[in-house]
């Protein structure tokens, strides 16, 4: 879709919000609107006190003015996003937020006016619906306990393994799968060692207490039962763990868990794993290149109960390709029969990158509808079977434009989760694709310090990630340094 701006910076804001109305329309600025016939477009103008949002579906044209003498970001992009629910009828779950953060802003807002001044801003603010607006809340108390028990001086720990089996259909990550990188997991692993050799002698210099360690990826279980029990030993060796009572490892995917590295996990100290089915379809696996089964899941699970683990996370996602509303509840149900202790609910996200957007999407969820009551069903059977909703975040190209969110039975969030969603803890990330980040205990700046992406980078200019993770230091000089 064409999108015509004139006399304001707010570009991003405007793209964001035709991509929410017309999320499968590839938004292009231009300086004079010429669109195809029954193209899609949009106008977002300023002029002397004046803005103006006219919207087209490429048949109807919807047009909404308003006089106000200052430019101000919210004026524009209100005004937009109410001449597009007129033209399309939709009223999105979530208004017009399309940030990654609703649960920050909210805890903003609650900050400022109390909670129910905060949730009323929210709501009409920002359009949020009742069900969504109550979501974010419940996720905001539950998050309350571990971002008060946070001091200046924690942080946490992510390493990162860019390995998976087989690439999934749906997948816009960096990882790589083994039959084509396998060769670079020997070099990488040697080498996420000595980053991790100096990210110890940093925060160890300057002080800093480690409450939580998170293996990602990728399928870190790609790695052999060898190498994860020297990635775990490693990490105990090489920083203090007095205060880490938590440390999770991204089991992921079925077809890379196996009794041995499970041991080696349990006794590397790992106290959660997540075990994903996504789905418990063998047809739905099938569709998203997965090769594994529905009963594989099942048994991996049984097999890390039986190992010891009493803390596991099951990730889920709803908008799957072949997926219905009673193939997913099938799923749920089975999910929580395991009584797993964490459950993710992701919406699927159709990035750029993902093997299925380059096919053409397959007619995946487009019905927002179902995919909404597949979500709508989750919320309310893990709120009745006693799990609460402790951290919350938005992608763009969502299916429904919905959410992800993690759930969590009492006592069981899994706190590093709340530190990187809700930004409010440092986290030093080592390995490729790691972006750490850092924040300024005395203000709420947050500083980002990227690695290289792609294993094969990593591998040739590890000299630069390493001149990078000195940035830490000089950032955290500077965060003090202000303080007096
Ligand atoms: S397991 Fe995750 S990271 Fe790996 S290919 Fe599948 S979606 Fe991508």
């Amino acid at each position: 879709m064409q999108l015509h701006l004139r006399n304001h910076p707010y570009r991003y804001e405007c793209e964001n919000l035709c991509r929410l109305f017309f999320p499968y329309s590839h938004v292009k600025v231009t300086d004079a609107l010429s669109p195809a016939p029954g193209e899609p477009w949009a106008q977002a103008l300023y002029e002397t006190g004046v803005y103006t949002a006219r919207v087209s579906d490429g048949e109807r044209v919807v047009e909404k003015i308003h006089a106000q003498p200052t430019l101000e970001e919210y004026a524009m992009t209100d005004l937009l996003y109410g001449a597009f629910t007129e033209l399309t009828g939709q009223t999105p779950a979530w208004g017009m937020l399309t940030g990654i953060h609703p649960v920050k802003l909210l805890r903003q807002y609650v900050e400022e006016l109390g909670e129910d001044g905060g949730v009323k801003k929210f709501r009409t603010r920002c359009h949020v619906s009742a069900p969504r607006a109550s979501l974010a809340l419940r996720t905001l108390r539950a998050q309350g306990p571990t971002v008060s028990a946070l001091s200046e001086n924690d942080w946490a720990l992510y390493i990162s393994i860019p390995f998976c089996p087989t690439r999934c259909a749906y997948c816009s990550f960096i990882s790589q799968d083994v039959k084509h990188a396998g060769k670079l997991m020997g070099p990488y692993f040697a080498l996420l060692l000595e980053e991790l050799k100096k990210t110890a002698r940093i925060t160890a210099a300057l002080g800093l207490r480690l409450v939580s360690v998170y293996v990602g990826g990728g399928t870190p279980t790609t790695l052999s039962a060898g190498q994860l029990e020297e990635l775990c030993g490693q990490v105990r060796g090489l920083f203090d763990m007095s205060c880490c009572t938590e440390f999770t490892v991204e089991a992921g995917r079925p077809d890379t868990i196996t009794r041995e590295k499970l041991m080696a996990l349990k006794a590397g100290g790992v106290t959660r794993v997540s075990i994903n089915p996504q789905t418990l379809s063998d047809e739905v696996l099938k569709n998203i290149g997965r090769l594994h089964t529905a009963q594989e899941v099942l048994d991996a699970f049984a097999l890390a109960r039986e190992t010891g683990f009493t803390s596991i996370n099951c990730d889920l996602i709803v908008g799957l390709p072949g997926d219905s509303l009673t193939g997913f509840e099938r799923t749920l149900e089975g999910v929580l029969s395991l009584g797993a202790e964490n459950v993710t609910m992701h919406s699927l996200a159709l990035k750029r990158g993902a093997r299925i957007e380059a096919e053409g999407g397959t007619g995946l969820h487009r019905c927002q509808e179902e995919t909404a009551a597949m979500m709508d069903y989750s919320i309310r059977r893990l709120t009745e079977e006693g799990y609460m909703p402790y951290y919350l975040y938005r992608q763009t190209r969502m299916a429904g434009n919905l959410e992800n969110t993690g759930w969590a039975k009492p006592g069981e969030v899994c706190r590093y989760n709340i530190y990187t969603m809700d930004e409010c803890a440092s986290v030093i990330a080592c390995g490729a694709g790691g972006v750490t980040k850092l924040r300024d205990p005395y203000s709420d700046r947050l500083e980002r310090i990227f690695n290289f992406k792609y294993p094969t980078e990593y591998i040739s200019r590890h000299g630069e990630i390493l001149e990078r993770k000195d940035g830490v230091t000089r950032l955290y000089e500077q965060f003090r340094q202000r303080l007096h």
